[in-house]
């Protein structure tokens, strides 16, 4: 019973600092819409970057030809081929294979990762045989690259920071479509890179290009991030002529938001300071993919540290980091069985925990409650802190908003999906509520970026 105590304690703490009060997600929303303004007003002017991404037009349909693209951001990266057909058809062909990073890539050399993206570019092509269109054309590319760069043109930019599972130093302050197009040439692909752009881009851009009242692209997959349609006359920092559009797609880069508002545990600290890159991207940390069974573990490491509920238990798995995926706790999260003979099993599989008790059980499942309904519920925050920014769901506006949202962690937590979706209710109220959608938009990142490659091509 001491030992359950102990245990229990440990759990209210958490349910206690991780506490969302929809008055403390409004003071998120504010905070996420004043520090975009800042962002917008001038470089540097905010922790979010708020990145001027040269899209100043969403696709609206009429694109046509035979495009590729390229996704690289997470663990695996794609290539795709799109085969565009206008406004009636759309898209009649779409081919693509994913391949996985090696890890020891994700930390090496910038030259090393760039050949192997285009070794694998280059396969992908050569097996599609001869094609007759790329006799007179030369063959071109969307490159969707989810990580905060500085963009100079629509087909350029230096990488300012790795996020994620990613740091290879010598690539930071590069231009990446250079490097790409670099290792290109040295493998004989004859191809142009026609669009650089960020998977938030790509998923609003190929949003909207089924659904014209799309307004904000969210991802919430490995990492987290957000770009949305922004007047250019709200954009002071934007430099020389605004583009005919009147219109500026923003790359938020909201990852890296701040703010004495969030609600920050013992375990975000630890996680924090012990990541990749710490005192950075702590918006993220608390929502995307690759910390919320990280976070977990640690929560769980240190219940069996201050309880015995866990029984007499070899603690090298629980120490070690990143042991417990994201998807590990969302199917302990959906365990539907009365005895949760799942969480028993992927306690002991992964963390070599046997023998528990329902009642600890019971446990688990509450801190992977706790954990993920924080990461939602921020998400939701911040997604209203950008619809006020843009003055849209607000009392009185009766234009339809939709937010497209692409990413596993979406896609694949039912308790993390429906969470989001009914604080954004709560948080923007029932009648604005009415004219706000969030739709998902399932592998928008590189369709977007064959989209946006077609609206750019050389040959218009
Ligand atoms: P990326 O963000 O790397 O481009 P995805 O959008 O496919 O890739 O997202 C992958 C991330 O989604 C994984 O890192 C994981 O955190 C999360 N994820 C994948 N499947 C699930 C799942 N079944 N339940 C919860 N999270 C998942
Ligand atoms: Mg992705």
């Amino acid at each position: 019973a001491a030992a359950v105590a102990a245990a229990e304690q440990v759990v209210a703490a958490l349910r206690e600092e991780c506490a969302t009060p929809a008055a403390r997600l409004d003071g998120v929303a504010a905070a996420m819409a004043g520090e975009m303004a800042a962002g917008l007003a001038e470089e540097g002017g905010s922790k979010i970057k708020m990145i001027v991404s040269y899209v100043d037009n969403l696709p609206n349909g009429t694109e046509e030809g035979l495009f590729y693209a390229l996704d690289l951001g997470g663990t695996n990266f794609r290539v795709l081929r799109v085969q565009l057909a206008g406004k009636e058809k759309r898209v009649v062909k779409r081919e693509s294979r994913e391949v996985s990073i090696p890890p020891h890539l994700m930390s090496g050399n910038s030259s090393e990762l760039f050949g192997f993206i285009a070794s694998a570019l280059a396969k992908f092509v050569a097996d599609e045989g001869h094609n007759a269109v790329f006799n007179d054309r030369q063959r071109e590319l969307g490159f969707t690259f989810s990580f905060p760069v500085r963009q100079t043109s629509i087909a350029s930019g230096t990488l300012i920071k790795w996020t994620k599972a990613f740091s290879i130093d010598d690539a930071v302050g590069e231009d990446v479509v250079a490097e790409l197009q670099m290792a290109m040439e040295k493998q004989g692909l004859d191809m142009r890179v026609s669009a650089l752009i960020n998977d938030t881009v790509g998923t609003l851009a190929a949003g909207s290009y089924y659904d014209e009242d799309i307004v904000v692209g969210v991802i919430l997959g490995t990492g987290s991030n957000a770009a949305y349609l922004e007047k250019a006359n709200a954009i002071p920092k934007l430099e020389g002529e605004l583009p005919k559009s009147g219109n500026m797609v923003i790359n938020t880069e909201w990852g890296n938001f701040s703010s004495s508002c969030l609600p920050i545990t013992e375990y975000d600290e630890a996680l924090d300071k012990e990541s990749l890159n710490p005192g950075e991207q702590i918006f993220e940390k608390l929502i995307s993919g690759m910390y919320l069974g990280e976070i977990v573990r640690r929560v769980l490491l240190k219940i069996s540290l201050q309880s015995s509920i866990f029984g007499n238990l070899d603690q090298t798995k629980l120490k070690t980091r990143f042991i417990l995926r994201t998807p590990d706790i969302s199917v302990m999260h959906h365990d539907g069985t009365p005895d949760l003979r799942i969480v028993a099993e992927k306690l002991a599989d992964n963390l070599k925990i046997t023998d528990t008790s329902l009642e600890t059980r019971k446990m688990v499942v509450e801190i992977c409650d706790i954990v993920t309904r924080r990461s939602a519920r921020l998400a939701a925050a911040g997604i209203v802190g950008i619809l006020r920014k843009i003055g849209r769901g607000v009392p009185g506006d009766k234009r339809k908003s939709v937010i497209a949202i692409d990413g596993g962690l979406y896609e694949h937590y039912t308790e993390f999906r429906q969470c989001l979706e009914t604080t954004l209710t709560e948080l923007l109220g029932e009648e604005a509520s009415k004219s706000v959608a969030v739709k998902l938009a399932n592998d928008g990142s590189g369709l977007g970026a064959a989209l946006i490659a077609a609206a750019h091509s050389q040959y218009l």
